[in-house]
Order: C-alpha cells, then structure tokens, then sequence
C-alpha cells in the first residue's frame, strides 16, 4: 500500500489534548470527507493486548497479539472512523484509566505501527480524508500538500483534559510518543503549525480553510462550519 494517497488527505498531527481530534472532526464535516481517529486504532490495539492479558511492554508479544488479530476498520454513518478487533468493538472502553496508561507503550512496538498504517492508508484508497494523529504528515502521508500540526501550551492542554474528566498524563503519553524510535510525534518539515490555546474550534477549522485556499485545494463553494451533531 503506497504513501501516496489515491484521494485528498489533510493530515493533522499534534500532541494529546491540543484540540486536533474536535478539529479534524469538524473539518472533515465541513469539506464532507471522512474523519479518520488514528489515536482511536492505536487504543483499539491496546485495548486487544489488555484483553489478553498481554504485558504491554513484551514487544514481541503484543506484535503477535495484533499479527493473530482479524481488524477491520470502516466508516460509521457521519463517516467517522471505526475499528472492530477480532469482530468485538472496543469504543466504550477506549477512553479508560488502563488504555490512557498503555496506550504510547503499544504504540511504540514497530509492528504494531506497520499493521495500522496499512490499514489507515487503505482508508485514502476509497476516501477523501481528514486524518489525525501523531504520524500522519510525517510517515503515514508524508506525500500529501496539506499537513498541519494543531499546538497548545501544556497548562491548557491539561486543563481540557481535565475538563473532559479524564485522569490522563498527558505529558507522560507526550514524551513517549515524542522519544519513540518508530514515526515519534514530530512537526512535519512542511506542516503549517497552529498554536489553538487561544482560539476556539471554529477558529482553527478557519486558519486551516484559509491556508488550504491559498494551497489552491478544490474546496466547495459553501462550506457550513456549524457544530457537529453528536
Ligand atoms: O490521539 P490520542 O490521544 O487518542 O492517541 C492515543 C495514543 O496513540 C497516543 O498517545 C500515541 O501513543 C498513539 N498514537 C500514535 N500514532 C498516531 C496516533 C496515536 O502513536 N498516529
């Protein structure tokens, strides 16, 4: 499966908590593309090994964990992402203490990595794309025009997800997923950054629509930038 997309893809990358899933979420909506949750696989993956009772820091059981595994990855009906492991859907539980405290672990076993970007590049077979994650502009598309990185300052970064209720280290989850060897968090050479501390969905969804019009990307005549419906 090639890097390059066969349809249109925006990458957005960035770290936990900096706004970029509420995002690509309302912009996939806005341009009509599918949203594409990569942070959402990597847990599902999780969330597989912690039902085997796998030690999430034995690498070459947990890639034997995800090489054993049927993943079938598709689209819901607001064309959001899914992911169903061994025929089982794991959303309810991809946001609990255990996934949140293993989750950069079974993301930095190499295998693992492979296997989900396989699949997350059959995604742009089929689909145009908002797709979020940590690799996205870096190693999963690193062909695409339209790479952003969506920023904000640690203090508000741990107050959204303190918002959320979620018992969440942030910073911990960072510097795995910024020091791993395989695809680390980094600021794609040619990504447009956007620091979203001060700036509401809205407003970073328009930064992003601004900066894909002067890139010349087909975007339709009207765009409706509401809230998304849950
Ligand atoms: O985006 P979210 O915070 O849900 O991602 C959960 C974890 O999944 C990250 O902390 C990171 O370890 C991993 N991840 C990754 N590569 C991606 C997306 C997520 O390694 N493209």
């Amino acid at each position: 499966m090639s890097s390059s997309p066969s349809r249109l893809v925006i990458a957005i990358d960035g770290p936990a908590a900096s706004g970029k899933s509420s995002v690509a979420r309302a912009l996939g909506r806005a341009l009509g593309f599918a949203y594409v949750n990569t942070g959402a696989m990597y847990r599902a993956a999780t969330w597989l090994v912690l039902h085997h009772r796998v030690d999430p820091h034995d690498e070459a059981a947990v890639a034997g964990t995800l090489e054993a595994a049927e993943i079938r990855c598709g689209l819901d009906w607001r064309h959001h992402s899914t992911v169903l492991m061994d025929g089982v859907d794991p959303e309810p539980f991809l946001r609990d203490a255990a996934i949140n405290d293993n989750v950069s672990a079974v993301s930095t076993v190499a295998r693992v990595r492979e296997i989900l970007v396989r699949a997350q590049r059959a995604f742009a077979e089929e689909h145009d794309l908002v797709m979020e994650g940590r690799d996205i502009g870096s190693a999963v598309f690193p062909r695409t025009p339209y790479k952003f990185y969506i920023d904000a300052s640690p203090e508000i970064r741990a107050q959204r997800r303190a918002a959320q209720g979620e018992g969440d280290s942030v910073a911990t989850r960072d510097k795995i997923d910024s020091t791993r060897r395989t695809s680390p968090l980094v600021i794609a050479e040619d990504a447009h950054v956007i620091d979203s501390s001060r700036l509401t969905i809205e407003g970073v969804v328009g930064e992003i629509i601004g900066r894909l019009r002067l890139k010349g990307f087909p975007l339709p005549k009207t765009i409706p930038l509401g809230r998304e419906e849950r």
